[in-house]
């Protein structure tokens, strides 16, 4: 039986439902497929089972097109006495990877959840192997199913990265770190516009491994992705100030996002009258999408973590109506501004009983539900119409230019089942 609590929100209205049993999500291991094309001189070697390289093969199955920038070592089954073999066995693979590929700057060894994986220290590995292989740098984090969910892969591989990171002067000059993995299309937007209004900015992680910032009390940061609490925790104890904003979805949450910078960097006028035009033509493009989804009442499974703020920008910028909106974890001090602009009415839940999940949803009927790829066919067997989470991730849908590609991410499926059924 799971357990159930429910606790006062934070703004002091809206429980929140805790729910423990069965999930249905991916493990953190599909953050390689974002994060290697991010950054672009490391590569991502997951000591792992087959099974960790079929899902890897089907969810990045592009790579077979290129040199690729992740793989997996196959840790066959061995009792305590094979693990010395084991670590012989990883640094020769190292090495011989690094003897090919002498491009790689930056080499994770990424954990999973078989036995014979836990049973390695991955994080001696990575120490013993930075020494015999640098300058080259070997860091670990964990995408195993056992500990992570989908995107908490990507948090655990910024953690990697923190310590990394040079000690900034206290003297420096001001400057912000925007955190989280953005396609570069709109990391060149947003440098531009932090550029345009005088605020030194850096991006974690950087598009190369030399390239990442120095960090220290003179450094304030927005984070760009809300499943980054790892990552956020450590920079604070690093002496970097969190910027406290919604995220930057839709006209409004880039507008308060942006807006959180300028007033902690004294430059809300210049914001204002940069912005202006950019913010006009995401309202413009969204009113579109708004007739197609106002009223649309929409269900959200615990994946992507991106579930609350998304429900924010569907609720108040497209007049969609969240029933339920369910979220692996609830970072609450940095989804706190989120959390104060959810609707009264919508159930907000953390953690996951699947089963009592999908009876909530198919007594609420939703037009749309969000959800992981596992989920998705049976509800659509069911009549539901379903979006995939995970195209939340793979998509650019972060600010003004993205806003209404991320609103057509949701009409799309509507679209879809409206054709179906003539
Ligand atoms: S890390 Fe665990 S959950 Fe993920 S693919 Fe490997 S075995 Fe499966």
């Amino acid at each position: 039986m799971a357990a159930l609590s429910t606790e006062p929100r934070p703004s002091g209205h809206l429980p929140i439902l805790r729910e423990r049993g069965q999930h249905e999500v991916f493990c953190g291991l599909t953050g390689i497929v974002w994060l290697h094309r991010k950054i672009q001189d490391a590569f991502f070697l997951i000591v792992g089972s087959r099974t960790c390289a079929h899902l890897m093969q089907s969810a990045a199955g592009v790579m077979i097109f290129a040199e690729p920038r992740f793989a997996t070592a196959i840790i066959e089954e061995r009792d305590l006495a094979g693990l010395a073999d084991a670590n012989e066995e990883l640094d020769r693979v190292v090495r011989r990877l690094l003897a090919r590929r002498p491009d790689i700057k930056l080499l994770f060894l990424v954990g999973s959840c078989p036995s014979e994986v836990i049973k390695l220290d991955l994080r001696r590995a990575a120490e013993r192997l930075s020494a015999a292989v640098a300058p080259t740098r070997v860091l670990n984090y964990s995408g195993s199913g056992i500990e992570t969910t989908f995107t908490q892969g990507e948090d655990a591989c910024l953690s990697a990265l923190v310590p990394e990171m040079a000690e900034a002067s206290p003297n420096a000059a001001p400057s912000l770190l925007v955190v989280g993995t953005l396609p570069d299309i709109v990391e060149d937007q947003l440098r531009r516009t932090f550029e345009a209004i005088d605020i030194p900015v850096a991006f974690l992680p950087a598009r190369r491994a030399g390239e990442l910032p120095g960090i220290g009390s003179s450094t304030s940061f927005l984070l760009a992705q809300p499943f980054l609490g790892e990552t956020g925790r450590l920079l604070e104890a690093r002496g970097a100030t969190y910027l406290p904003a919604p995220f930057p979805f839709g006209a409004e949450g880039t507008t308060a996002w942006l807006s959180a910078a300028a007033e902690a960097f004294g430059k809300s006028a210049a914001l204002e009258s940069s912005i202006g035009s950019a913010r006009r033509r995401a309202v413009a493009a969204l009113e579109r999408y708004r007739e197609r989804l106002q009223g649309r009442r929409i269900f959200f499974f615990p994946d992507s973590q991106l579930e609350v703020p998304l429900a924010r920008f569907l609720s108040r910028e497209l007049g969609m109506v969240p029933v339920e909106v369910g979220t692996p974890y609830l970072h609450q001090k940095y989804l706190q501004r989120e959390l104060e602009l959810l609707p009264d009415s919508v159930t907000l839940s953390e953690g996951q009983d699947v089963e009592r999940q999908l009876d909530r949803c198919r007594s609420a009927q939703p037009d749309i539900v969000v959800c992981g790829l596992g989920l998705a066919n049976p509800l659509e067997v069911e009549g539901m119409t379903t979006k995939w989470s995970i195209e939340l991730v793979f998509t650019p849908v972060h600010g003004f230019e993205q806003a209404a590609d991320l609103a057509e991410l949701f009409v799309r499926p509507l679209v879809r089942r409206e054709r179906l059924e003539v």
